[in-house]
């Protein structure tokens, strides 16, 4: 009896296999079916300095609205796209839509790069096409990383950093503190920017330890010149307190949620943003 019991379980698992198997092979097809019939949607969520409350850009931020399952969030399709190597397309549909779209309004761009896409024979010959395919300004584009790409083969990765950086282009490193060998990374390479990743943002308010870190990784960008916004602001404290540590720029609900560039444009144009009072001054200032 036992046995059997053992045996329907084995079965009962590899049926759950079979479908996590199908469900994915199902949505990765989706996927590539979505890249080609124009499912996908760039979203746009602002970037600004928090002493003078300026405007300096927008991070690009893939939407997929899936027809008969909804919106599947980044954080399910991408690793998917990763293992597929759907990636090097997707990458490359985001990378030139993002330019597409802001090129003709003149506004400063930041785009995701996955680690995989360095795997690409000619990266930096790709972005180089796609700025002047679309006419996007090498200086307004900010392509952004996370460490766990200079992992993977370090020295491949810098040089071709290096080569996409003589453009014009700027490189910010992703998430920053969540990755294992920060400091290493650092040196490594000369980054435009420090995004100091959301989970550092949580108990900022209530927690004296949480303001340390955050302190210290603000000397750290002060002494290496290279300036840190911090990612994922939700609240007014937190942003007064990151003004007052002296972080350089912000990101965040609280100065506005990811949104199609549509309605970015038009919210710029009424003046009226999801939260007039907040951003009236960075308005202002554009
Ligand atoms: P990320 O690059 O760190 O992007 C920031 C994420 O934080 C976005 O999630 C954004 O919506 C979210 N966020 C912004 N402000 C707040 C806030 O105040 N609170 C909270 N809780 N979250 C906030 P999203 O759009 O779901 O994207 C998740 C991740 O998926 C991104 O993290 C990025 O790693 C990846 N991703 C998104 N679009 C692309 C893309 O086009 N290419 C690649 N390779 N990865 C992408
Ligand atoms: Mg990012
Ligand atoms: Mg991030
Ligand atoms: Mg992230």
């Amino acid at each position: 009896r036992a046995k059997t019991e053992i045996a329907d379980k084995i079965c009962f698992f590899d049926n759950v296999m079979d479908e996590n198997v199908r469900n994915k092979r199902e949505l990765a097809a989706d996927l590539r079916y979505a890249i080609e019939h124009n499912q996908l949607e760039v979203h746009y969520q602002v970037q600004a300095t928090i002493s003078d409350s300026v405007i300096t850009g927008y991070e690009a931020l893939l939407r997929w609205n899936h027809p008969l399952r909804g919106a599947i969030p980044p954080s399910e399709f991408i690793p998917l796209a990763e293992e597929n190597g759907i990636i090097l397309q997707l990458g490359e549909w985001v990378l030139r839509m993002a330019c597409k779209q802001c090129a003709p309004l003149g506004i400063k761009v930041a785009v995701n790069l996955s680690p995989i896409q360095f795997l690409h024979p000619n990266l930096p010959g790709l972005v180089e096409d796609i700025l002047a395919e679309t006419g996007m300004r090498a200086e307004n584009l900010e392509l952004e990383l996370t460490e766990s790409a200079i992992i993977h083969d370090k020295e491949r990765t810098l040089v071709q950093l290096q080569a996409i950086r003589k453009l014009g282009v700027t490189i910010a490193l992703d998430d920053f503190g969540t990755g294992y060998s920060s400091l290493d990374t650092l040196r490594a390479f000369p980054f435009d920017k420090i995004k100091l990743d959301r989970t550092f943002m949580n108990e900022l308010e209530t927690s004296d330890q949480a303001r340390s870190i955050i302190r210290a990784v603000l000397s750290l960008g002060r002494s290496l010149e290279i300036p840190v916004l911090a990612e994922g602001i939700e609240t007014s404290d937190q942003l007064a307190i990151l003004a007052e540590e002296g972080c350089q720029s912000a990101q965040g609900y609280f100065l506005g949620r990811p949104a199609p560039l549509s309605m970015i444009v038009s919210a710029i144009e009424v003046e009226n943003l999801e939260a007039p009072e907040k951003l009236a001054g960075m308005l202002n200032k554009l």
